[in-house]
């Protein structure tokens, strides 16, 4: 197998944003450009190709992360178009996970907002190179040095602007390109779609400012890049190629954020856009080669970005077609893999076939016969890998770092309306489980209804108006509750005995136990401290199974009990009369029994929010906060906006919205993400408990 085109010209990337900053809009446009559509689409009339789920059509915003590939210059770019929606974050999360470089997308009149944050700093995290496009240049108030202002004061980051825009708000008319020193203007009366443009000389108004902001785009980079600083202290011209090398340098260490500027709407600024991609956003062998554990010795391995290297891949995306057939999108780090083969899931033990392998545009797919280091594909055929599963060589087995999922924080009862909708209901939940690790299904025995977990209302509105318009299914739906926790503040040392005669038969278990509360966040964990063979070893790993099998139900309300620690410390057992099943029962009886005297107390999600309003209105924005628990950490202004930024208990924030709508006149808006478990106050825990 030989793969068609160098490494070097594979470009794995994403567009990340504040929603409606224009990422789909810019997709779009890019999909255009490149020839991979031929009609141009509009968010606002529901025809793009990107968000193709009806449903994201008729939010107008982006839920799953649908990938596309073009070709630009001679590289192959692989988009994945991530949502905004804080709701969805799982969503941008595993995105960045299998990305080499990113977009980040600003509007420039907002310049960068509270989710472009939460996002940066998910880049940050995973280190990512990005470029960023300061979009909507045609809207009255964009203001392209204000939002560079923002980028280093918000992301601490260096922008460096190697453009500025030409022409303001309803003349915008395209850009000076500093590092060529040339004007490129899209002219709409000769093609309103843009896909024609001239370079022309830089318009002899600009000539000062273009000259100040070249010379302090050749300082920044003199400042970070050694071999830059000798050319530029030598005082020689730089050539463009020379300029071209040390600003993909820098970036590729993310020490600079090489900054564009444009309109999507308008069709200006995307053909640079597309070439800065190429010329400073990395190739797969430009980022640090994977790691990942050996299952079989535990020892750490690296995986360099090589066809000839074993094979691993990433799961990082499932998704159910409209046949009901189960695709997922993996990201190759090393090897090659061909359709038809088997390869190995390690967190599974178990073998999959790579059934028919595709790569994916929106909602329609070009299937190939291989796949190569670097690709981004999708397959069918993998019937029992995850979300976060790795993918691998059966003689070279690796598992490489699984992603994270956010814990569910917020609950919805739902209710078949027939017979006939229950059936279709467990059908349908099990299929958006698959597809969305950040939810989660459960049944409630005692009112035998089921509850639907997710990350925000807006996240499982989304999923009831999926199981009502795209399933059919009629059902009835709860008010959103918020999803508690319990834990205990005491130790204690908890003995049970379990002695039963039973048609003939006695059983017999006893178990000591040490019960202690740990720090938040730590979970659960099982101490096995018995010095001899008080319990036979067998036992024991149903001792520590009925110990999990209580948490699951607390000892206040029956919310779950997390961050406990269980040490096993004593017991006895009889020959003939204990089996593990009955230690699983005495234990499950000692925990229960024991958390109850640990003083238990119940805990709940902290929300952090962000609240933008015209001055006007903070005094009762605020006053409407205290009203809801909520603690005001900062307030700042912005222009002559205000910013206030809280935490909150989740359970206080429903019907935010609209309170928030009539205290402000409809003017203010927040926006809010889960931020820690803590422990509810005691005058309001009474009141949940009665
Ligand atoms: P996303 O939420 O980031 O995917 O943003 P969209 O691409 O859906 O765009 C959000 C809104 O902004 C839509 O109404 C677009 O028409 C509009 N929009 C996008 N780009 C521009 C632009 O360059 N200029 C102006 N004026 N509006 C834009
Ligand atoms: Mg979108």
């Amino acid at each position: 197998m030989v793969r068609k085109l160098p490494l070097k010209q594979i470009r794995n990337i994403g567009i990340m944003a504040h929603i409606d900053a224009g990422k789909t809009t810019t997709t779009e446009r890019i999909l255009f450009y490149s020839g991979r559509i031929h009609r141009m689409g509009e968010i606002d009339n529901g025809t793009t190709q990107m968000d193709y789920l009806v449903l994201e059509r008729e939010h107008g915003i982006t839920i799953t992360s649908a990938s596309t590939q073009v070709r630009w210059k001679n590289c192959h770019i692989n988009i994945i178009d991530t949502p905004g929606h804080v709701d969805f974050t799982i969503e941008v999360e595993r995105s960045i996970r299998v990305l080499d470089g990113a977009i980040a997308i600003f509007c420039g009149v907002g310049g960068v907002e509270p989710q472009s944050e939460t996002v940066w700093h998910q880049a940050d995290y995973y280190h990512v190179p990005r470029i960023a496009f300061v979009n909507k240049m045609d809207r009255i108030g964009a203001d392209f040095n204000a939002v560079i202002q923002m980028m280093k004061n918000r992301l601490h980051t260096r922008p460096l602007p190697i453009q500025i825009p030409i022409g303001a708000e309803s003349n915008f008319q395209g850009v000076v390109d500093l590092i060529r020193e040339k004007a490129i203007i899209w002219n709409d009366s000769i093609d309103p779609l843009g896909s024609i443009f001239e370079y022309i000389p830089i318009p002899e108004e600009m000539r000062g400012e273009v000259k100040e902001f070249r010379e302090r785009m050749l300082e920044t980079l003199a400042e970070v890049d050694d071999d830059f600083a000798v050319l530029y202290l030598e005082g020689k011209p730089v050539s463009e190629d020379q300029l071209v090398e040390a600003i993909r340098r820098a970036t590729l260490k993310i020490q600079v954020t090489p900054t564009l500027c444009g309109s999507a709407l308008k069709n200006k600024g995307i053909q640079p856009l597309l070439d800065a991609i190429v010329d400073f956003l990395p190739s797969p062998p430009d980022v640090p080669p994977i790691e990942g554990t050996n299952p079989e010795t535990e020892e750490k391995e690296i995986r360099y970005p090589d066809d000839s290297a074993p094979f691993s891949a990433l799961a990082f995306k499932i998704l159910i077609d409209s046949q009901n057939r189960k695709m997922t999108f993996f990201r190759v780090y090393s090897g090659s893999a061909k359709a038809g083969q088997v390869v190995y899931n390690p967190s599974i033990e178990s073998s999959e076939k790579l059934q028919k392998i595709a790569f994916m545009h929106a909602d329609s797919q070009t299937i190939v016969d291989e796949v190569y280091t670097g690709d981004i594909v999708s397959a069918y055929g993998l019937r029992n890998t995850k979300t976060g599963d790795t993918l691998c060589d059966i003689d070279h087995p690796i598992i490489l770092e699984p992603i994270q999922f956010p814990e569910p924080v917020i609950s919805i009862a739902v209710e078949p309306v027939s017979k006939i909708d229950e059936e279709k209901l467990n059908i349908a939940l099990q299929r958006i489980m698959e597809e969305d690790p950040s939810f989660l299904v459960k049944s409630d025995p005692e009112t035998n209804q089921t509850l639907l977990y997710g990350m925000g209302e807006l996240h499982l509105n989304i999923i009831c108006e999926r199981l009502r318009d795209d399933f059919k299914i009629n059902i009835n739906v709860g008010k959103p509750m918020v999803a508690y926790r319990e834990t205990i503040t005491l130790s204690i040392g908890q003995e049970e005995k379990f002695e039963m005669k039973l048609g003939g038969n006695t059983y017999f278990a006893n178990v000591s136990l040490h019960i202690e509360p740990q720090e938040a966040g730590r979970g659960f964990t099982f101490v096995n401290k018995l010095k001899g063979r008080e319990i036979p070893d067998e036992y024991i790993p149903y001792v520590e199974k009925g110990v999990i099998d209580s948490m699951s139900c607390g000892v206040l309300v029956g919310f779950p009990l997390v961050d406990i620690k269980v040490h096993l410390i004593g017991g006895s057992a009889k020959v003939e009369q204990s089996s593990g099943e009955v230690f699983q029962a005495c234990a499950s009886r000692a925990f229960t029994n024991g958390a109850r005297k640990c003083n238990p107390v119940l805990l709940e999600p902290i929300m952090s929010l962000e609240v933008v309003t015209p001055e006007e209105f903070l005094g009762d924005i605020i006053g409407g906060l205290n009203q809801r628990r909520a603690k005001v950490l900062e307030i700042r202004h912005r222009q002559n906006l205000q910013i206030i930024r809280a935490t909150v208990p989740l359970s206080q924030m429903f019907g935010y919205s609209t309170d928030l709508r009539s205290n402000s006149q409809g003017r203010a808006s927040f926006t809010m993400q889960f931020s820690h478990y803590s422990q509810v106050p005691p005058e309001v825990q009474a009141s949940i408990i009665q």
